[in-house]
């Protein structure tokens, strides 16, 4: 499991973050919802390591990590724009973290196909980022990640740069995915439906702070607060 106790983030006098305390547990697909400049990405990236937090804790079941450096927290990390190397081709792409981590080639050649078929873009791995669509590209992202069995995955709105019809597609694909490998899973967005159709739990962030945590379900049947209810589109 995952725990954050009272984490808060200040940039001067912002307080991006404020006691911000949420546990996650083992396979569960968490969504990090709110409102542009909510906190959603800082809270993602105090986890991840790359941003340091300002207060507070967080612990990966009995172990403290908020001290440790991101290479050492070894989680995976989606972001929107992808940020793959655009030298290196699809299998070079995924099996970046496995060869940085001094694995052996037939290991890492053997990780990477099935994560390829996870992600189902056999056939493709010689191909480099710039010769695949936005679907494909956070597919290979997606792989990526996934491939170094990360004790959780990090995802910051891995869908808003693709349209419409390819964004429910992906939805789909990382639900299935979630399902197929229970990774652990933290999912930023500030889409509502993408939430709710996604997660197990949501977590409703507003000016930095919690406002709510619950299944789809608990959400929609009690929101804590009425902006909870206006946000999520349930008094419309
Ligand atoms: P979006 O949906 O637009 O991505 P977000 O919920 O991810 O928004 P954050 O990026 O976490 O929001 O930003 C939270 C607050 O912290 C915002 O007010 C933002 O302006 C501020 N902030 C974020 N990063 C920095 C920074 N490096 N320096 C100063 N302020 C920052
Ligand atoms: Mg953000």
């Amino acid at each position: 499991e995952v725990r954050l106790d009272r984490v808060s983030r200040d940039f001067g006098a912002l307080n991006a973050l404020r006691d911000v305390s949420l546990t996650i547990r083992r396979r569960e697909f968490i969504a990090l919802l709110g409102p542009s400049g909510c906190g959603k990405s800082t809270t993602l990236n105090c986890i991840a390591g790359l941003l340091p937090v300002t207060g507070g804790a967080i612990w990966l079941d009995k172990s403290r990590v908020d001290t440790l450096r991101p290479e050492e927290r070894g989680f995976g990390m989606v972001f929107q724009n992808y940020a793959l190397f655009p030298h290196l081709n699809v299998r070079q792409n995924i099996g970046f973290g496995l060869k940085m981590r001094g694995k052996p080639k037939a290991e890492i050649d053997r990780k990477v196909d099935e994560a390829l078929n996870l992600v189902r873009l056999r056939g493709q791995e010689n191909k480099l980022p710039g010769q695949l669509s936005g679907g494909q590209q956070q597919r290979v992202a997606i792989a990526r990640a996934i491939v170094i069995e990360p004790p959780l995955v990090l995802m910051d709105e891995p869908l808003s740069n693709l349209d419409a019809k390819l964004r429910l597609e992906m939805r789909a694909e990382i639900r299935r995915i979630h399902n197929e490998l229970g990774a652990t899973t933290i999912y930023v967005t500030h889409d509502q439906d993408e939430a709710l159709s996604l997660a197990d739990r949501i977590v409703v962030l507003r000016d930095g702070v919690v406002r709510q945590v619950g299944t789809p379900k608990e959400l929609y049947d009690a929101p804590a607060h009425l902006d909870v209810a206006d946000f999520m589109g349930f008094r419309n």
